[in-house]
């Protein structure tokens, strides 16, 4: 690779974080009070981040997770968008936006490395690994059963994520990667905050199938991640969403049924991150 090709896929692979990590709602940007400057800083962290990140070699097991995620991504956009159909449910529609971008994102990290993307037809439902291509047609057809079932199928898919982005956290070496993980891994917590909010106003329950019980435990007892960005090390590289977490918003849990609602769907922290998560209005 010519290191301008690779500069300009650097250069690439950071607008696409930033534009990931830092895209806030509508009605935040309306709220503005000094928030620009802020985000600002926060974009420029990141690039100065991103920009020093070495390209040390992917082992097979790089590669493999690559793959294995990006069509993971896929699987919870899907599943989303095939069950925000079916039960018309905002909270679907906002998170498989979300997983859109962390696909984007693994997409991005495989462009880096000039690995060719697995996935060549990007039909909903359509997968290149048997397994996911049954574990879709599963998960819709158990999601389809009752609207609780299509939160617990929700709340499974986020916990499945985050099991293999651990797995891949614990064995990586690769900067670029781990940096990627981190920040997929905390979109899924918060998703999984969402699910779970969403499932208890339906007084429905969940129990961990993949994760223990202790990190799911924690996960739940935890603050919502806004607007967060970790390094590849997992500690806080700059907060995105600063003065956005903590206040009560519209959102109370209660969206999962309400067809007609603002989509904020279990989003009980505050007005959201918009895409960053998709806990919040697009
Ligand atoms: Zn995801
Ligand atoms: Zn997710």
């Amino acid at each position: 690779m010519t290191k301008t090709h690779r500069t300009t896929i650097i250069a690439t692979s950071a607008v696409l974080l930033i534009a990931l990590v830092v895209s806030l709602p509508a009605e935040a940007q309306r709220r503005g009070g000094g928030r620009a400057g802020g985000m600002q800083d926060c974009a420029g962290v990141v690039a100065d981040y991103t920009d020093q990140l070495e390209l040390s070699p992917l082992s097979q097991g790089d590669i493999d997770g690559l793959n294995l995620m990006r069509e993971e991504e896929k699987l919870a956009r899907d599943v989303y968008l095939t069950l925000g159909e079916r039960w018309s449910l905002p909270i679907f529609f906002n998170i498989s936006r979300a997983e859109q971008q962390h696909m984007d994102r693994v997409l991005s990290v495989m462009d880096l490395y000039d690995i060719t993307d697995p996935i060549a037809d990007d039909t909903v439902g359509i997968f290149v690994d048997q397994h996911l291509a049954d574990l879709y047609t599963t998960l819709v057809d158990q999601g389809s059963q009752s609207l609780i079932d299509a939160l617990i199928v929700g709340a499974t898919i986020e916990d499945l994520d985050l099991f293999d982005l651990y797995e891949l956290i614990n064995i990586g070496t690769n900067d670029h990667l781990l940096f990627a993980w981190q920040n997929l891994a905390k979109g899924s917590r918060n998703h999984l905050r969402a699910f779970i909010s969403a499932l208890d106003a339906q007084e429905g329950a969940y129990q961990p199938q993949y994760i223990d019980q202790d990190a799911y435990d924690a996960i739940l007892a935890s603050e919502w991640e806004r607007g967060i960005v970790y390094d590849a090390n997992g500690d806080v590289l700059a907060d995105c969403g600063k003065g956005n977490r903590g206040r009560r918003g519209r959102g109370n849990g209660q969206g999962a049924g309400n067809q007609g609602g603002n989509g904020s769907g279990g989003n009980q922290g505050g007005p959201g991150t918009g895409t960053c998560d998709g806990s919040g209005n697009p």
